[in-house]
């Protein structure tokens, strides 16, 4: 089975859509959550993803437009993207993402949006941070996102203490899961990458050849800028997609 690791999507539509058809071969959709927030197409990302065969886990951004998480934990141009994009949803998007759970597990894998211990709102920043994660799930690896950066954390145990060594993932790079030890692995941003590289950030798992391979691809950024731009998104986040930051 091949399962699509994607994150971050934030109603980046264009971004979402280049995914899908450069990796059209997949069977099931793992999406690490915030699939609204930011960009200019919430209602739009929601469809494309429920017709889709996935598992999808909640992000704050899309408990914050359910109104399930307080506002005032996110910065101002983060706030005005919520309640804008609190107007563009339907009542059932409202459903759908108030209904999506904190976690998930498939098979040797725990999926959260930002960290096992506090899944909706940690950010696994560092390999301290990480370290103390690692007895927060029970499979042997935990996927997240959140950061919108791609990086993975892994576990080693020696006589004396545990060691976790971070790994920055280059674009194309393949990760060998077999003899692998424990890992927290984030694939990066669809919709919104914060890494310096503007393209849209994910990964394919391959259950069979056990493997995780971390993808980019490009997608018509321009265009989300004018969809922004027309909505009256703040400029900063319409800026940053040039860059990646
Ligand atoms: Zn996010």
């Amino acid at each position: 089975m091949r399962y699509l690791i994607m994150s971050d999507i934030h109603g980046n539509l264009q971004a979402f859509e280049a995914v899908l058809s450069a990796t059209p071969d997949f069977d099931q959709v793992w999406c690490l959550g915030d699939v609204v927030g930011y960009g200019p197409d919430p209602h739009e990302c929601i469809a494309r993803l429920r017709g889709l065969p996935a598992i999808t886990v909640a992000g704050n951004h899309d408990w914050a437009v359910a109104g399930k998480l307080d506002l005032h934990e996110f910065n101002a141009d983060a706030q005005e993207a919520v309640l804008w994009t609190r107007e563009q949803v339907t009542r059932a998007d409202v459903e759908f993402l108030k209904s999506l759970p904190e976690r998930e597990t498939s098979g040797d894998f725990t999926l959260v949006h930002g960290s096992p211990r506090h899944p909706v709102w940690e950010y696994i920043l560092n390999a301290s941070v990480a370290r103390s994660n690692f007895e927060r799930f029970d499979t042997r690896f935990c996927l997240v996102g959140h950061t919108h950066v791609p990086v993975l954390y892994a576990l080693h145990t020696g006589d004396e203490r545990s060691r976790v060594q971070t790994g920055r993932p280059a674009p194309g790079s393949v990760l060998e899961l077999r003899d692998a030890p424990r890992m927290i692995i984030n694939p990066g941003g669809v919709g919104q990458p914060r890494d310096a590289i503007p393209s849209a950030a994910y990964a394919l798992y391959d259950s069979e050849a056990q493997t995780i391979s971390f993808l980019r691809q490009e997608y018509d950024i321009e265009e989300t800028q004018r969809r922004m731009t027309a909505a009256g998104l703040p400029p900063r986040l319409i800026a940053r997609l040039t860059f990646g930051w």
